[in-house]
């Protein structure tokens, strides 16, 4: 960085996070440098969106025609490239904060995962990021951006070579607005996207890159004194004549995505209110999704094409807020206020029919493109059920495209199928939840299950705790966990031999319950298993041993819950159980097998143990066979 022109510069450094990703940002997009023309543009809309928007309550702070547009200037003799726009301008503040920073709440994370990411994959992560005004830096050795406030007769020049820091001075601008000056970099890195060398001071080159999207950009765009755009904004043009291609740079453009998306959903409503939606759904999940504090929707609210509000979170519930794009209705007020937005009718009107199309199209696309369903899904999958859970799913659309793993082999099912596939006597749809699928699969639970050939659901999103608790029946069929409550499907024969048997060994029994009075309310024998030496059931109206640790970790009240623990009266280790209780009660071994058995039903189950060292020895002990 050059020491100090004069006693007015002032030198700042980057924020510590906006160094990291620029850092990041260069070396993964060092192929894709036309990126940086699109932002550029798209920063110069947004303001002079915003200056328009600003302009509804303090006309004085209008734009003049010759002022709202964007200009595009090459100078070859001083090799630099330039992006001017007259829109809302920044103040000192603004330039330090809106330049000098990452406000993003997403930004941690988000870093993390680019690390740890192949490079063939950084570029997609970095570009759903979208990096903004830093991918400036992708072919300039130097970024100078002047800028005046809007209502301010203060300008300012902020330049960075963006390596750690930037400095400020006081500039001279006559209008209201920004100049974003690029000093190119001798070797300007080759495009693979046109997979050709973009010549950054050549005309024809720039006019070619720019042409991909300035179509959809509102505002004029001129290069070479020629306004390059129609300025027709997509979504204003009729369906049929819109190209797949032209959507999917659209959707670039506005979603800062490298992908193309998943889904494209474009409608114009007529008739009492008139409105045109044009949505978007991503093919990945985006970063910020999950963050507090991040917006809860990500439509835009336009009226009669001007933009109103950036992220509206009142025109689709939170449970899709994976959804991207934009509302342009002519019904409103220019100047209609945020806090008002809410209670409009026509808004509530418009949520509600936007929602309905989105599901609709996912249920298509569930019906008509399975794979690329399930990749969705795999992505929004937990979003969605958050519908359901909210308990805003009355006509149970939701729940039909909600997909699960399960016991039967070949992929995933959704509910509708598992119901296709019952038994005739089958009463519920059988489910086991818990953290990892691995572990489920393998639970003592679905032994019995397996053996009559009965499908069982294999729950493993953290979620589906939750949306169990909301989702009770499909179809007219409960849901039922098989690790809880009553062993229907046993025989009345299987039943009355476990009756018996107990009757026989009660004081073996009782035993049990003394020795595991703290974890365990019942011993019984059990007709569930078929392999496994024992297992613990809980109360039918019982939570899971997970959930009950998801609660224990986020300072919940956990009911109390004592589970029965089921034997195998089949298995050798009951049997030896069953002899050394015969021949004596009070004997050491006895102990040891009760304590055996607690304890491989909990690990069975990847529940963890209360003394793990202790268990430990035990089983050295029964191994060596030295019971004392
Ligand atoms: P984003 O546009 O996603 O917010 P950027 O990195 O592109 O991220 O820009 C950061 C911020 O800098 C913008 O939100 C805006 O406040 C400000 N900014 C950038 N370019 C301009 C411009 N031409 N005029 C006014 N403000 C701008
Ligand atoms: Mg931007």
């Amino acid at each position: 960085m050059a020491p100090a022109m004069n006693s007015t510069t002032e030198t700042l450094r980057f924020q510590a996070e906006a160094s990291e990703v620029l850092g990041l940002m260069i070396h993964s997009l060092y192929r894709h440098p036309e990126v940086f023309l699109r932002e550029l543009v798209s920063n110069a809309s947004d303001a002079l969106d915003k200056r328009r928007f600003e302009a509804l309550t303090s006309p004085e702070l209008a734009a003049s025609e010759g002022e709202a547009r964007i200009r595009i200037e090459l100078d070859a003799a001083q090799r630099t490239l330039s992006v001017l726009d007259g829109g809302v301008g920044m103040s000192r503040e603004e330039l330090v904060s809106n330049l000098g920073t990452i406000a993003r709440s997403g930004t941690k994370a988000f870093l993390a995962e680019l690390r740890k990411a192949e490079s063939s994959t950084a570029p997609e992560l970095i570009g759903q990021f979208g990096v903004g005004f830093y991918s400036s830096f992708l072919v300039a050795e130097r970024v100078e951006v002047v800028s005046r406030r809007a209502g301010s007769d203060e300008s300012w020049r902020w330049s960075s070579d963006g390596r750690g820091e930037f400095t400020l001075e006081p500039a001279e601008r006559a209008e209201a607005g920004t100049s974003v000056v690029l000093h190119l970099k001798p070797d300007e890195p080759q495009s693979e996207d046109s997979g050709e060398h973009v010549d950054w001071l050549d005309e024809g080159s720039v006019r070619n890159v720019v042409k991909r999207y300035s179509d959809f950009v509102a505002w004029p765009i001129e290069l070479g004194g020629k306004v390059q755009n129609a300025q027709k904004p997509l979504w204003t043009r009729s369906k049929d004549e819109i190209k797949p291609e032209e959507y999917a740079e659209f959707y670039k453009l506005i979603a800062h995505d490298w992908k193309d998306p998943a889904l494209t959903v474009h409608f114009k409503a007529e008739g009492t209110s008139e409105y045109t939606a044009l949505l978007f759904v991503p093919s990945e999940k985006p970063f910020d999704m999950f963050e507090r504090g991040e917006p809860r929707s990500r439509i835009a609210l336009y009226v009669k094409r001007v933009l109103i509000v950036q992220d509206c979170e009142d025109l689709l519930p939170p449970w899709l807020r994976f959804v991207r794009g934009l509302v342009d209705a002519s019904d409103l007020p220019l100047n209609v206020s945020r806090d008002v937005l809410q209670s409009t009718p026509l808004v509530r009107q418009i949520k509600k029919r936007l929602t309905r199309r989105v599901v609709d199209e996912l249920a298509r696309l569930l019906a008509e493109k399975r794979a690329e369903f399930e990749t969705l899904f795999a992505h929004f999958g937990s979003v969605l059920k958050e519908g359901i859970y909210a308990g805003e799913d009355e006509d149970k659309k939701l729940a039909k495209l909600l997909l699960f793993d399960s016991t039967r082999e070949e992929g995933r099912t959704t509910l509708a199928e598992y119901v296709a596939r019952m038994h005739k006597e089958q009463k519920a749809i059988y489910y086991l939840a818990g953290n990892e699928k691995s572990v489920l699969e393998s639970s003592p639970h679905l032994e019995s299950y397996k053996k009559r050939e009965l499908e069982v659901l294999l729950m493993s999103d953290p979620v589906d705790e939750w949306l169990l608790s909301r989702l009770s029946e499909f179809d007219g069929k409960p849901l039922q966990a098989v690790d809880r409550g009553a062993h229907e499907i046993a025989s009345d024969s299987e039943k009355q031999a476990a009756e018996d048997l107990a009757r026989g060994q009660r004081a073996l029994l009782t035993s049990i319950e003394e020795q595991l009075t703290q974890d365990v309310s019942e011993a019984r024998f059990s007709t569930r298993l078929c392999d496994s030496p024992a297992l613990l059931v809980g109360d039918p109206g019982g939570i899971s041993p997970q959930m009950a640790r998801v609660l224990k970790a986020a300072n919940q009240p956990v009911p109390e819950q004592k589970r029965a623990l089921e034997l195998n009266p089949d298995h050798a280790l009951v049997k030896r159980l069953m002899d050394a209780y015969a021949k004596d009660p009070k004997a050491a071994g006895v102990g040891d097998l009760v304590e055996l058995l607690h304890g491989q039903a909990l690990l069975a189950e990847g529940s963890p143990l209360a003394d793990p060292a202790k268990f430990a020895k035990l089983l050295s002990r029964m191994v060596v066979g030295t019971s004392q």
